[in-house]
């Protein structure tokens, strides 16, 4: 396994639509292994195929995943993933991406969707996700179209870590975690 490196903002390789994938072979299994190791070690909780440069329709996920020692890893991977469903419901989450470093913003999306999709040996799979679930599988499906979350988000801002870490030194009664609010990218 490897870690692959990340396209960032600017690569015209994020505005291109990714293609489906026909033969699940050792080359995607290997590339598919390698996302889930570049999302954990940028402290990811979704990856698009596209974000480490290539375009076929693939994401991985794990919404639970913290570095905490007994966290386990349940990383999921998804190959032609497609949504059959999804709530009239929206939530609003701020989002993040892999491929916009310290970038914010709230993105509307469904509460709760129905994807169809095939697994890693190719066995079809469907899954119902609900909330923090449903919204990266919305980022990630995005990704995979072309679309990233800053051309949807609204109330954008940059997180500057120096700016916060002199606040929290000029602000000495703030608790060092309460500021440490946990920034999920995908
Ligand atoms: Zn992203």
């Amino acid at each position: 396994m490897a870690i692959r490196q990340i396209r960032f903002e600017g690569d015209e390789i994020l505005k291109k639509k990714s293609k489906e994938i026909d033969i699940i072979d050792e080359k995607i299994k290997d590339l598919a292994k390698d996302m889930i190791e570049t999302m954990y070690s940028f402290d990811g909780i979704g990856l698009a195929a596209c974000q480490v440069g290539f375009l076929k329709r693939m994401i991985v996920y794990d919404i639970d995943y913290t570095k905490d020692e007994d966290s386990k890893k349940n990383p999921i991977i998804l190959i032609n993933p497609k949504i059959v469903k999804s709530s009239k419901e929206m939530i609003t989450v701020e989002e993040g991406c892999l491929s916009f470093p310290d970038v914010f913003g709230n993105v509307d999306r469904h509460q709760k969707i129905t994807v169809e999709a095939l697994g890693i040996n190719g066995e079809k799979l469907k899954i119902t996700a609900k909330d923090m679930e449903a919204v990266v599988i919305q980022h990630e499906l995005d990704h995979l179209d072309g679309v990233v979350f800053i051309d949807k988000a609204y109330d954008i801002y940059k997180y500057d870590p120096k700016e916060k870490a002199s606040q929290d030194k000029k602000c000495k009664t703030v608790k060092k975690n309460s500021s440490k609010k946990k920034k999920k990218r995908a």
